[in-house]
């Protein structure tokens, strides 16, 4: 199994627009980061995290042409606006996309592309006028887990300010964990020693909705696991610098940084 990073910015991506920090005015490649995605990838599974407004791009840099299911982790705008990009894929494969996600994160995607998912008894005549979702709720008790072409994938709930959003764990190895500034305990627990956690780390300053470098770190402490990935990275966070603030089993993620598990 492995994953790759298509996106590990914040919201506005690095550089953002208008502004001229170091970082944004960076010639290094890995202070280019497009919106928070990943790809994880089994021998049957191909699973995409999130739909940000950069995923076309990302698809194309990452050569992927095909995806069985979408897992969305919240509805806000960086993680969902770039829904019609799936057409493409829809296209090529002829088929439906299943997406899944919290009861609230599939009615908020809805309220703004209800047009994306199929309808109950809807036949399609195409698969290009528009995406071709399938609406698949993950039930909210958090002992349940849905197989997605053989691949166990577990979910849990984290704090994002006043929402709610979704962290998954693939096949017991890989847990990603983007948009929070909170996880409850006996989640950690369940975490412990895991081979990769990919994680959110926005900058170095508090924030109400996500995890700061300083509380990152002490929540991987915690943890344990072989190897920490930082993600959702603002312009506050400068590659090479953090990569020597950040422990032995600390990396910050960059676009395209691909991890095998196996
Ligand atoms: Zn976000
Ligand atoms: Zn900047
Ligand atoms: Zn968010």
């Amino acid at each position: 199994m492995k994953i790759r990073i298509l996106g590990c910015g914040t919201s506005s991506g690095v550089p953002m627009v208008g502004c001229a920090c170091n970082v944004c005015r960076s010639n290094n490649i890995r202070n280019k980061r497009t919106r928070v995605s990943a790809i994880v990838e089994s021998a049957d599974a191909k699973i995409l995290l999130d739909t940000p407004p950069d995923l076309r791009m990302q698809l194309l840099s990452a050569g992927i042409s095909n995806i069985d299911a979408v897992l969305y982790t919240h509805a806000h705008a960086d993680h969902v606006h770039g829904i019609d990009d799936l057409r493409s894929i829809n296209f090529m494969k002829k088929s439906p996309i299943e997406a899944f996600g919290s009861a609230d994160t599939l009615r908020l995607i809805k309220q703004r592309f209800d047009y994306a998912f199929i309808k109950k008894g809807e036949i399609l005549n195409n698969y290009w006028t528009r995406p071709a979702l399938i609406a698949k709720e993950l039930m909210s008790d958090k002992e349940d887990h849905i197989c997605i072409n053989g691949l166990k994938v577990e979910h849990f709930k984290q704090t994002h300010g006043n929402q709610t959003t979704t962290g998954y764990i693939f096949d017991s190895k890989i847990a990603y964990s983007t948009d929070f500034n909170h996880i409850e305990v006996n989640i950690l627990e369940s975490l412990k020693g895991i081979n990769l956690w990919i994680i959110d780390c926005l900058g170095y300053d508090n924030h109400p909705t996500h995890s700061n470098l300083p509380n990152t770190l002490s929540y991987i402490k915690y943890v344990e696991p072989k190897l920490a990935v930082l993600t959702h990275m603002s312009h506050q966070l400068d590659y090479d610098k953090l990569l020597e603030e950040t422990p032995e089993n600390v990396f910050p993620g960059y676009d395209g940084m691909l991890i095998n598990i196996d």
